[in-house]
């Protein structure tokens, strides 16, 4: 099935100013990451030129593979599980990081970044085996570990909520992260600048907005459904 790029964004970014609206906040507010993995770097490059300004991609073959194929000024976000034997990789190519859920590797990021590397720290809020981040309890400690090292700026956190088709089960996850976002900003650490709360892909995004994201992560909204495996 053809998609219509263009349609899909002003869709989607429709749908954003609604909730935003919604939660009374100007749509301006709320950035949108193209989460970008699986897409072809041509049609990233269609929807850079279309208005998109930041990506995500997941893999890191998979970026090093596209990366030098996009042509376009973007912002580039990191929002997968990264191993730390490939840090070396990320923190060249990566305009962000938002997946770092340990210590371990925040140091690894610290030891190879070569300019102070923006990050977000990744919540398990669902309390999914299969996910990744670090126990909603333990995000406040992490970040303050994070905060004595100075190649990095923590900007936030970043969560993926938990899959259900039930999106009043999905709303807890948001309000947890949010809480704790608050509570990260009251604390004023250093090498931090809380600002960024990630939160929403394409089942919840709305929900994530009104329980106060002003960050999203979208792909299949916006490319169309990932062939599966
Ligand atoms: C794939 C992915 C998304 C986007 O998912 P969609 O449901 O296609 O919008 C967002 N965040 C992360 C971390 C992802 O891996």
């Amino acid at each position: 099935m053809e998609i219509n790029l263009g349609k899909n964004i002003q869709n989607v970014k429709q749908r954003i100013a609604t909730a935003a609206n919604k939660r009374g906040v100007a749509p301006e507010e709320i950035a949108m990451v193209a989460v970008s993995k699986t897409v072809p770097a041509q049609k990233i490059n269609q929807a850079i030129e279309l208005g998109i300004n930041i990506i995500g991609e997941n893999k890191i073959q998979e970026a090093r593979d596209k990366f030098p194929q996009i042509d376009r000024p973007v912002e580039k976000h990191m929002v997968g599980h990264l191993q730390r034997n490939k840090v070396k990789y990320s923190v060249e190519m990566f305009d962000m990081i938002q997946s770092v859920d340990s210590i371990r590797l925040a140091e690894e990021i610290g030891r190879r970044a070569k300019a102070k590397m923006p990050v977000l720290i990744e919540v398990n809020t669902s309390g999914e085996s299969s996910k990744y981040g670090c126990a909603p309890e333990q995000a406040i400690d992490l970040l303050k570990q994070i905060s004595q090292l100075p190649q990095l700026e923590v900007r936030g956190f970043m969560t993926i909520g938990l899959f259900s088709d039930d999106l009043e089960k999905v709303r807890p996850c948001f309000k947890m992260l949010k809480q704790t976002y608050d509570e990260a900003q009251n604390l004023n650490l250093p090498n931090t600048n809380i600002s960024i709360l990630s939160m929403g892909m394409t089942a919840d995004f709305e929900v994530a907005i009104e329980e106060g994201a002003n960050m999203v992560r979208i792909g299949t909204a916006i490319f169309g459904p990932r062939p599966t495996n």
